[in-house]
């Protein structure tokens, strides 16, 4: 509800400098809105590149490949406050089983999601196996605590390689892969 004003005479016309305040804010408006769209068709981009990397890395079954794609996400939604990065549609489609992906999606809904974000829920072709999975993660908690959203630097801080699925021998890709190796990355 608006605020009541004081009753004015009926015929008070705005003034010059109220006339330009709400062009100028009307312009600012517009500029917020032309960057708004900016940002989101990056985010867009930058989604659409990170599935078809993940995607890639499952096609060719590279484990560590697909554990760097998980690092990268995380480090997306650090630096940009919980972008969602398709993440479920991509992980949940990619593997068909339980796995630490599987819980890296669910602890990040859980956990970092916005309010808005569990709007998408309600789509009709929604990931069944997602919905169960949150379910079964956040019904026991729920008696004891209160999930309250957290920041994604914070939440995934030491997180390690809680998230890796690792290759068939149990490396992580940081131990094994030169461009880590050689840096000492990650040690
Ligand atoms: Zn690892």
């Amino acid at each position: 509800m608006e605020e009541e004003e004081a009753p004015s005479s009926p015929s008070t016309n705005p003034t010059m400098a109220n006339d330009r305040a709400v062009r100028s804010d009307k312009e600012d408006d517009a500029a917020e809105s032309r960057l708004k769209k900016a940002h989101k068709a990056h985010a867009e981009e930058e989604s659409a590149k990170w599935r078809e990397c993940y995607m890639l890395g499952n096609a060719i079954k590279d484990n560590g490949f697909q554990d760097a794609c998980i690092d990268l996400a995380q480090e997306k939604m650090i630096s940009e406050s919980g972008k969602i990065m398709d993440l479920v549609k991509c992980i949940y489609e990619a593997k068909s089983t339980w796995s630490e992906r599987r819980k890296f999606v669910v602890d990040t809904a859980a956990h970092l999601w916005k309010g808005e974000a569990f709007e998408w829920v309600r789509c009709e072709n929604y990931h069944r196996d997602f919905l169960e999975d949150m379910m079964k993660y956040v019904g026991p908690k729920m008696r004891k605590e209160i999930l309250k959203r957290q920041f994604a630097a914070a939440f995934f801080r030491d997180a390690g390689c809680k998230y890796h699925d690792h290759n068939r021998r149990g490396d992580c890709y940081k131990e094994t892969h030169p461009a880590y190796k050689s840096g000492e990355k990650g040690k």
